[in-house]
């Protein structure tokens, strides 16, 4: 008997899914030629690249609905996909999935002021809601440096952050009310426009869970009135320990900036390049503390500041005197990434949290490793937070520098679980950093994640091989698993 030709099998499979996708979408909504597909192969990790499938634009809750029913009928695997700017390789394509994009999500639903929220369809921009209620004296307060871009549906999904999380909460603190469909194709929702839902906490357990239990198709946010006023201090240090020291002792004293940021020399110097914002380059770090609030309040606050900046070292302190000069402060920090591309061919943003204490220790640690590789570092983050943003400054071109730097990144994550932090800040595990997961979760901590993960998703369709560090079906927990500790490329299986 002649046995069939694998690739003819795999071809004819790969063009039924197109077809019957199509069917249920609106025309040219399903992306299937090799050109435009290139458009979808990666997200914000660039370094990583894979066509899908193919890509599916739904339009409406009942077509994802449709689109997930099928696929799980024929065991077709999905990854959700957002702006596409996540740094973790959450929204690469595997070749055997389809890619479900919800660019087309793109309405805002209702503004409610008085329950201050705003319902929105996943794929509006989150700088988008701060546009549409600030008019009116309000904001939505996550501000991650992608917000002209990024997709509020991937900010749940990633619980994204930004410069004024220390205060304001991130994403999961913001979010009210969820509309997702299951892998079955049933719609679910999720909190609503009141503060406190009755049994388990689903919305606390779907933000952050990187499109592995279900698609987002409509998200609650809460808003905020803006402050009365803000004031910024520009504050330079004679290294990054003294600097860090200073973090720690304005928290302690009980003060909550609006935002705490700190950059080291390297990027200071690349921003002042590029915007001009004033920073004191002779400083070994800089550290920016808004004050926001009551005018009485943020004054009193500021004098605060520049106390406790003084006994801890500070080398100079500026205090912005108007608006137009609190915003000069911040431009250079938020050009913070196109500062570092234009000094290095490539760089490699790390997100890892560490407890504000140990901020000092780990700086200096963060030095010698840089020396051990032979790779500059430049250091950005949410001082506040402790959420460290390490850019790893490499040359893809030179053989072999895409690898040690990414195990020079991998040694920085281990390093902050090693000081009692974690994997992540706010850019998610993805791929890049699911083969760390062992660095910081026993084998029964996993085992016990994906039992949750099971029960959204029972047969392993939504966004496999991210997060985890071996795809395995969930009828086979416990059996099997892999500890290695690296971080490598994800090994994605060919349709
Ligand atoms: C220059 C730059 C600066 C950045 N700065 C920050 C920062 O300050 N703070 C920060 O937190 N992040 C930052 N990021 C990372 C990124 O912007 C965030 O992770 C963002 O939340 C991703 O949103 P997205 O719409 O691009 O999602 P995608 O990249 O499209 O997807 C991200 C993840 O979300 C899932 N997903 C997307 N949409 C849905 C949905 N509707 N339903 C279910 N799952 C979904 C995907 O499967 C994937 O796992 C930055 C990125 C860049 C490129």
């Amino acid at each position: 008997m002649k046995m069939p030709d694998p690739d003819a099998t795999i071809i004819a499979r790969r063009a039924a899914i197109i077809a019957d996708l199509g069917r249920l979408l609106a025309p040219g909504n399903i992306i299937a030629d090799e050109n435009e597909l290139r458009a979808y192969e990666c997200d914000g990790l660039t370094a990583y690249r894979q066509l899908p499938l193919a890509v599916a634009l739904p339009e409406t809750t009942g077509q994802v609905s449709e689109i997930l029913r099928y696929c799980q009928d024929q065991g077709v695997k999905i990854v959700p996909r957002g702006a596409g700017t996540s740094l973790s390789g959450g929204a690469l394509p595997l070749a055997d999935a389809v890619t479900l994009g919800l660019g087309k999500f793109n309405r805002i639903l209702e503004i409610d002021y008085a329950n201050r929220c705003v319902v929105v369809q996943p794929g509006v921009t989150n700088k988008a809601i701060t546009d549409t209620v600030e008019h009116n004296g309000f904001y939505y307060a996550p501000d991650p440096s992608s917000r002209i871009a990024c997709s509020i549906g991937g900010n749940v999904a990633e619980n994204a952050g930004g410069m004024h999380c220390l205060k304001y909460g991130l994403t999961t603190n913001n979010v009210m009310g969820l509309e997702m469909v299951l892998t079955s194709g049933q719609v679910v929702r999720i909190g609503g426009r009141h503060m406190e839902s009755e049994g388990y906490d689903l919305l606390g357990l779907i933000t952050g869970s990187e499109g592995l239990l279900g698609v987002i198709t409509e998200v609650t946010v809460r808003i905020l009135r803006k402050p009365a006023t803000a004031r910024a201090v520009l504050l330079g240090f004679p290294s990054n320990e003294a600097g860090g020291a200073c973090v720690g002792a304005i928290i302690a004293e009980g003060i909550i900036p609006g935002g705490m940021e700190m950059m080291d020399k390297l990027a200071v110097g690349a921003m002042e390049d590029f915007v001009h914002s004033g920073y004191p380059r002779d400083a070994e770090a800089v550290l920016i503390v808004e004050l926001d609030g009551p005018r009485v309040e943020v004054d009193y606050l500021v004098r605060r500041i520049e106390a406790i900046a003084r006994d801890n070292g500070a080398v100079s302190v500026r205090i912005s005197e108007n608006e137009e000069e609190r915003q000069m402060f911040w431009a250079g920090r938020m050009a913070a990434f196109p500062s570092i591309g234009r000094i290095s061919p490539d760089y490699y943003c790390m997100d890892g949290t560490i407890p504000r204490r140990k901020l000092p220790v780990v700086l200096s640690r963060l030095a010698e490793l840089s020396a051990h590789y032979g790779l500059r570092i430049a250091n950005v983050f949410h001082a506040g937070d402790g959420n460290l943003h390490p850019l790893i400054l490499y040359d893809a071109n030179i053989p072999g520098e895409l690898e040690k730097t990414e195990e020079f990144g991998a040694e920085i994550l281990k390093l902050c679980v090693e000081v009692g932090g974690v994997l992540t800040g706010e850019h998610g595990v993805g791929v890049e950093k699911r083969d760390l997961m062992c660095a910081m979760f026993s084998d029964d901590d996993l085992q016990q994640q994906q039992r949750v993960k099971c029960a959204f998703d029972p047969d392993g369709l939504l966004n496999p091989g991210k997060v985890y560090p071996q795809l395995r079906r969930c009828a086979e927990l416990g059996r099997v698993h892999v500890h290695d500790g690296q971080m490598r490329f994800p090994d994605i299986p060919r349709f």
